[in-house]
């Protein structure tokens, strides 16, 4: 039918996209409606001077970092035109004169640059990698999974509950106290308590608080750098960054073309003015200009049905959590 879709998603940028591709990925009638005249959102590349519009530039996000490789593979942006060099390596002047250069692929070379700085923090750098890899391994897969429904008693959410605790067993007594308190201690303390000098120190605080409105005394700040150092661009490198070849519209052009190579249908200029409910529940979008696009006129437990095979990662609207319930596998449109 047209304008009926099984799943309406509100702005293309790079996370709706990302939505979109896995839905139609998975079988549902998928729009992804999208306010400006292209897709990308704040990943996006342009050509901001008039008198060379050969020049482009990545216009506000500006280096990929945590793109999961599960999701690289499964909607094959390689072959839709991801191509992330990774950078390094990583560089940190001091006023001193001196630096330190990290290597991803040069231990010695790492170990003699900190060195310079602590001899004790160079050689418990490697340790200290090997402690975030352990706790990445085990935290970096339950971005992509449906939490836990921590409370409730019916069989098929216990079972679940304990799958996510038996998979935290790989943490240990000592990694399940650190876990714990990295979601809620600074980055300052979580580094003076690897390291000494405070080069070493300032260094790794960098990444606890790129992207946040805080400093590196602020609580929550040590989990903002284990997020940052969870997943890689794609090179196997854990916490690694890198450009996209073309800037980083073309990451979303990337996941654009792999969302319309399974279906999805994306539409620009498409500015949602109001979402449809009806007794409490989604049934659709109004576009600025009156145009409707509804839900399938299908009863909510034959929706429910119809979803539950297709549960998948990513962002969307209506907001869908996939996880299983005591009545089987649960899809849940609200
Ligand atoms: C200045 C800046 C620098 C950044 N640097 C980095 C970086 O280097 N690396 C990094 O990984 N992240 C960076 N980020 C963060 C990253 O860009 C965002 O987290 C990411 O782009 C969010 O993607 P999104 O798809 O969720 O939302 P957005 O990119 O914000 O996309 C939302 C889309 O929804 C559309 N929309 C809004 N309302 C409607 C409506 N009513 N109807 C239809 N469409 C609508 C918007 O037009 C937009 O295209 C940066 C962010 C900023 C602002």
């Amino acid at each position: 039918m047209a304008n009926t879709y099984d799943a309406i998603i509100i702005g293309g940028g790079h996370n709706g996209l990302t939505a979109g591709a896995y839905f139609a990925r998975a079988g549902a009638r998928t729009i992804v409606l999208e306010a400006r005249n292209k897709t990308g959102g704040a990943a996006d590349t342009s050509a901001p001077f008039p008198d060379h519009p050969e020049i482009n530039v990545t216009t506000y996000s500006y280096v990929m970092s945590l793109m999961p490789p599960t999701i690289i593979r499964e909607l094959e942006l390689k072959r839709h035109g991801y191509d992330v060099t990774p950078f390094g390596p990583y560089f940190q002047a001091y006023p001193d004169g001196r630096a330190i250069t990290i290597y991803a692929d040069d231990a010695q070379k790492s170990f003699d640059s900190i060195a310079q700085f602590s001899k004790k923090d160079a050689d418990t750098m490697p340790k200290w990698e090997e402690w975030l890899k352990g706790v990445a391994d085990v935290l970096g897969p339950l971005l992509l999974q449906a939490p836990p429904k921590l409370g409730s008693t019916s069989l098929g959410d216990l079972l679940e509950s304990a799958k996510t605790a038996w998979k935290m067993r790989k943490l240990g007594v000592r990694g399940v106290g650190d876990v714990t308190r990295l979601f809620t201690m600074s980055i300052t303390d979580l580094v003076s308590d690897w390291f000494e000098s405070d080069a070493v120190k300032g260094m790794l605080a960098v990444n606890g608080i790129i992207g946040t409105w805080a400093g590196p005394d602020e609580p929550g700040t040590a989990y903002v750098m284990l997020h940052h150092s969870i997943g890689d661009v794609g090179d196997g490198h854990l916490g690694s960054w890198g450009f996209q070849q073309g800037g980083m519209g073309a990451v979303s052009d990337s996941i654009r073309r792999s969302a319309e190579s399974f279906g999805a249908e994306i539409r620009t200029n498409a500015r949602v003015k109001k979402i449809l409910a009806s007794g409490g529940r989604f049934v659709g979008v109004a576009l600025e200009g009156g145009e409707e696009l509804r839900r399938p006129s299908a009863s909510p437990v034959s929706t429910r049905r119809s979803l539950s095979s297709r549960c998948s990662t990513g962002t969307s609207f209506p907001p869908i959590s996939c996880g299983t319930s005591s009545a089987g596998r649960r899809a849940r449109v609200s």
